[in-house]
């Protein structure tokens, strides 16, 4: 038994190799949750899976000892696509895909970092407190995994989340409020070329909407955008029907809110001058956080950077991600980088010193821990 717990560099590659040749788009997780599982019965860990629709979110619990607090590291199992047979590669101390698909370095650079601590742990003598790995699944489609998981299932009252992009040493601590909206409207058809004065064009309205909403970059912490549109059938019919979706995001609660609001009243003005009938729906896609800088999460976060040699560069986000979902639940989260570049792109990468830093920060969280 080694008295501190060393990464094994050579192990790491091995099993972030072989866990991004597991093709996992979201809810199609299994070639990876076997994957897990199976090290959990080889490494003798206690492995639960936890059903989540068609697939499972996985955890790893480790007991310590009482004079630590209790820690919870998680990271999602899916990745986006294209992900079919990817083949990676090998140099300039990176690792990147081929090109012709994605690597999945996100969010697999941290299941592999987390196995790797797990054998860390398991191989050391280094005292530390209860320790729980959540593997969430389908979080790249909505965060649908950790929405689906039970947070009582898990005792941490902190939780350390790996996926933000970058070299490791990034801690995000505020990331915002989402609502998704759909406007639709209801014209009404006519022949466009014989009696185009009788019809109501629903893409006419749709426009002068889209147009006169707020859009883009509202202010440091506020975006609005239309992400798709659909309407009409052919040139010669005036369009009965047309809707579009789109969202907004911000830190602060009640600027969504306020946004949602006025592009609803927007929408409703226009729609009655041209006498079409709309309707607007949204969502609270997930709640934002802030956590403050001198939070004790934050604290363990910096003091665990530091210790392993990382200036520590605390961040805020414009994107979702299961640390949302974990600080709406009561469970305080941060997201770390985890060394994934480019991703949800062709061109992703890791370097390798990125690869073996996350269990080594793992482990130094785990230290930084004690109470
Ligand atoms: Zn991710």
């Amino acid at each position: 038994m080694k008295k501190t717990p060393h990464v094994n560099e050579e192990r790491l590659i091995k099993t972030f190799i072989d866990l991004v040749k597991i093709s996992s788009p979201s809810w199609e997780e299994k070639g990876v949750i076997d994957y897990i599982v199976n090290f959990g019965k080889s490494a003798g860990v206690e492995c639960i899976t936890y059903p989540c629709n068609n697939s499972y979110n996985v955890c790893i619990k480790i007991l310590g000892e009482d004079n630590y607090v209790p820690i919870l590291f998680s990271c999602h199992m899916d990745t986006v696509t294209p992900c079919e047979n990817i083949q990676p590669v090998i140099k300039q101390n990176k690792i990147a895909s081929d090109g012709s698909t994605i690597l999945g370095a996100d969010d697999k650079s941290a299941v592999a970092g987390f196995l790797e601590a797990i054998l860390c742990l398991k191989e050391s003598t280094i005292p530390h407190g209860n320790i729980e790995f959540l593997f969430s699944c389908a979080e790249e489609t909505g965060l649908y995994g950790i929405k689906g998981f039970d947070v009582k299932q898990v005792q941490a009252k902190y939780a350390f989340v790996f996926d933000s992009d970058g070299p490791v040493g990034g801690v995000v601590v505020a990331a915002p409020f989402h609502i998704s909206m759909k406007i639709y409207v209801k014209g009404k058809a006519a022949h466009a070329g014989m009696e185009p004065e009788k019809g109501i064009s629903a893409i006419r309205v749709i426009s002068e909407i889209i147009t006169n909403i707020p859009h883009g970059r509202i202010d440091d912490e506020t975006t609005v955008n239309v992400g798709t549109i659909k309407g009409g059938r052919a040139t010669n019919i005036v369009a009965e029907e047309a809707e579009c979706t789109l969202e907004t995001r911000s830190r602060k609660k009640n600027k969504v809110f306020t946004i949602k609001k006025e592009i609803t009243s927007i929408a409703k003005t226009i729609a009655l001058r041209y006498k079409a009938k709309i309707s607007v729906t949204s969502n609270m896609d997930y709640e934002g956080y802030s956590i403050n800088e001198n939070d004790s999460i934050v604290s363990i976060a910096i003091q665990a950077l530091q210790s392993i040699g990382k200036k520590p560069l605390l961040a805020v986000s414009g994107g979702g991600s299961d640390t949302n979902i974990l600080n709406a639940r009561g469970i305080k989260a941060v997201n770390l980088s985890s060394g994934m570049r480019q991703v949800h792109t062709t061109k992703e990468y890791i370097a390798m010193q990125d690869l073996f830093d996350v269990p080594s920060l793992v482990l130094s969280i785990v230290q930084a821990a004690k109470k």
